[in-house]
């Protein structure tokens, strides 16, 4: 059993989210401390408390996105990282929304204001974020246009409510057919080395390419002029943890997407539970693309 300092708490995980940061962190291309214990996100019940800790009690249900070692049955965690879970709300799904849904929310709502009657492209639209930031696009009257790989995973992402699924051949060549040459007003991208040209080509004049992740690589560097060639296009490469710093906003987001979720706004996919021994398992098949939704670990 881990001992909390003063201002930390001990959460009992009721289950582990496993997302694709943890995957670039096992692999190094992040940093992390050494020894240590893989996750970032989780959802459980509050074991014990740190003698100043006075925003949370033994017993309650928490989650978080952004703490360090929660693929395990106890977890250190700061309390003002412990996000309160809703009654109404069960663990399996308070752990697979923190990091997937606020940053869907952070994509339509902070990195880009995603307006009604907007067009936007979102890669691998059948993913953990892509699902839930393609049903929050649609919700705020946006058109989308989703990539894909297989014909299941277009299946699903049309049930999400994407307008039009692509496969990614020649991507920007459909985006423009489907928007009449114009291009999109932003692009999503998640897969970052194989689809960033494609992205940059699938935009509007003076749109926007929000850069946020890199399942398929690291995007390489680029000529910045190539942003002039495509008419002022602007790229951004955010991080959700800059957008739940300030302790008012990451409550207004959480919030927020428990407020969509608890009331079907925005519908999540738990597409894998695996037992904590086999988190192996699950970073292999995320790696492999053989996976739709949340995954998460059972201790
Ligand atoms: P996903 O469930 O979306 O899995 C990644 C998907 O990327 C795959 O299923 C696959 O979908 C697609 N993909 C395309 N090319 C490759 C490739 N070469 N190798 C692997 N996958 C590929 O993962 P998450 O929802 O956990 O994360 C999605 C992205 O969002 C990641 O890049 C992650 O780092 C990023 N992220 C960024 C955050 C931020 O704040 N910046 C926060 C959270 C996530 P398909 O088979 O359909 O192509």
């Amino acid at each position: 059993m881990p001992v909390p300092a003063r201002d930390e708490v001990v959460v009992k995980v009721a289950a582990a989210g496993v997302n694709y940061i943890d995957i670039y962190r096992r692999e190094g291309k992040y940093p992390v401390v050494l020894p240590g214990v893989p996750g970032a996100e989780a959802s459980g019940t509050v074991a014990a408390i740190g003698a100043d800790v006075t925003t949370v009690a033994v017993g309650d249900r928490v989650a978080f996105p952004d703490n360090t070692g929660s693929y395990a049955e106890y977890v250190i965690a700061p309390a003002r990282l412990c996000l309160p879970v809703p009654a109404e709300m069960d663990d399996l799904t308070a752990a697979a929304i923190p990091m997937q849904a606020m940053t869907a929310h952070y994509l339509v709502d902070g990195a880009f204001h995603l307006n009604a009657g907007d067009t936007c492209l979102i890669h691998a639209g059948a993913g953990g974020v892509g699902l839930v930031l393609t049903q929050m696009a649609k919700s705020r009257g946006a058109t989308v246009i989703t990539t894909v790989s297989s014909p299941d995973k277009a299946r699903l992402s049309r049930e999400a409510g994407a307008d039009h699924v692509l496969d990614y051949t020649d991507f920007a060549t459909r985006v423009r057919e489907l928007t009449d040459g114009t291009g999109v007003d932003v692009v999503y991208d998640g897969v970052g080395r194989t689809t960033f040209d494609g992205s940059l080509a699938s935009l509007k004049r003076r749109g926007t390419l929000v850069s946020f992740g890199s399942a398929s690589g690291a995007v390489e560097p680029f000529d910045i002029s190539r942003l002039v060639r495509g008419g002022s296009l602007v790229v951004t490469r955010p991080s959700l943890f800059d957008f739940v710093v300030d302790p008012i906003e990451r409550a207004w987001r959480w919030n927020t997407v428990c407020d969509d979720v608890l009331s079907g706004r925005v519908s999540v996919r738990v597409d894998g539970r695996y037992p904590l021994a086999d988190a192996h398992r699950a970073h292999e098949d995320l790696a492999a693309r053989k996976t739709t939704g949340k995954l998460l670990l059972i201790p």
